[in-house]
C-alpha cells in the first residue's frame, strides 16, 4: 500500500520546569487518519508534550512539525489555523454563555478575529448571510453530539460529559485536520465516555479527521487506538499496536510502579 502522509511529527523535543525534566527527548509521528493514543503514568510527561505540540508551551529543544511545516513556538492560534486544534476546557471560558452562544463563538475565538472568517462557508457573503451559514453549521454541530436539546442551557450548568461534548464541539467548529485531546473521558459517565468515543470513530472513518488522544485509562487507548506511544518519566517507553503494548513488561512495570 502507499505510505500515508505524515501530518504531525516531534523530534527529540526537551521541556524542563526548574530543575524538574518533564519533557526528555521525545520524538514520534502521528500519521494521518489515525487514532494515535499518547499513555503513560501520571507524571510521565504527557500534557507537558501535548502542551509543546498545541504551542501553549515552547520547548527549550527539538521541533514540531505539522503538515511538513515547523510549527515550534507558534501561538495556539496559528497552530489552529494551519488545522490542528485542541480541546479547550469551558470551565476557564464561557461558563455564562449557552451552549449555543460558544459554538457561534467557537471559530473566532480559537482563529482570531482576523482569520475566523475563513471556516465559515460563505466568506465572501454578507454579515448576515454568514451569521446564517455560522449558525446552521452549529446546529449540525450540536445534533452530531446530541446536545441539540440543551442549546439554550448555560454551558456552566452542564454535567462534566455535557461540557466535554461541548469541548469537542467548540473544537470541530474551526474545521480542523487533527484534533488533539487530553483525557476527553475524564470525569464523563460510561454512556457520554461510549458517545465521545463513537463520535470520534464517526469523524475518524467518514470525514478522514486524525486524533492525538492523551489519555491515563490504558482501557480506553488500547480499544480506540490504531497506535499507542507510552511516556514514562519523559521518555518514550514504547510504541507500537495496542495487542503488543499491553503485553509489554516495561510498560506494565511502569503502571505498577504509580
Ligand atoms: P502527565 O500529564 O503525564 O501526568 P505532566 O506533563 O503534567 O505529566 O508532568 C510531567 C512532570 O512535569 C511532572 O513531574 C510535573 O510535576 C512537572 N510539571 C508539569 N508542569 C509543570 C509546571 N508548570 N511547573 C513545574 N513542573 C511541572
Ligand atoms: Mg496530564
Amino acid at each position: 500500500s502507499t505510505p500515508r502522509t505524515v501530518p504531525l511529527s516531534v523530534d527529540n523535543l526537551r521541556k524542563t520546569f526548574g530543575g524538574i525534566t518533564a519533557v526528555d527527548g521525545v520524538s514520534f509521528t502521528v500519521e494521518s487518519g489515525t487514532v494515535t493514543g499518547l499513555i503513560g503514568p501520571n507524571g510521565a510527561g504527557k500534557s507537558t508534550t501535548f502542551n509543546l505540540i498545541a504551542g501553549a508551551l515552547e520547548p527549550n529543544s527539538g521541533t514540531v512539525t505539522f503538515n511538513g511545516e515547523d510549527i515550534t513556538g507558534r501561538r495556539p492560534d496559528e497552530i489552529a489555523n494551519k488545522g490542528m486544534v485542541r480541546t479547550f476546557q469551558i470551565a476557564r471560558e464561557l461558563p455564562e454563555m449557552t451552549v449555543l452562544e460558544n459554538l457561534m463563538l467557537a471559530p473566532k475565538h480559537q482563529l482570531g478575529e482576523d482569520l475566523w472568517r475563513s471556516v465559515v462557508p460563505g466568506a465572501r457573503s454578507t454579515v448576515v448571510e454568514q451569521e446564517a451559514e455560522l449558525r446552521e453549521r452549529v446546529w449540525e454541530m450540536l445534533e452530531f453530539f446530541e446536545i441539540d436539546h440543551i442549546a439554550e442551557q448555560e454551558a456552566g450548568t452542564l454535567s462534566g460529559g455535557q461540557r466535554k461534548l461541548l469541548e469537542m464541539a467548540r473544537a470541530l467548529m474551526t474545521d480542523p485536520d487533527l484534533l488533539l485531546l487530553d483525557e476527553p473521558m475524564a470525569g464523563v459517565n460510561p454512556t457520554l465516555e461510549e458517545k465521545i468515543l463513537d463520535r470520534i470513530h464517526d469523524l475518524r472513518v467518514n470525514e478522514g479527521l486524525t486524533f492525538l488522544l492523551v489519555e491515563h485509562d490504558m482501557d480506553v487507548i488500547m480499544e480506540n487506538c490504531e497506535h499507542v506511544i507510552v511516556m514514562h518519566q519523559g521518555k518514550v517507553l514504547a510504541e507500537g499496536e495496542p495487542e503488543a503494548i499491553k503485553n509489554n513488561d516495561q510498560v506494565i512495570d511502569a503502571y505498577l510502579g504509580e
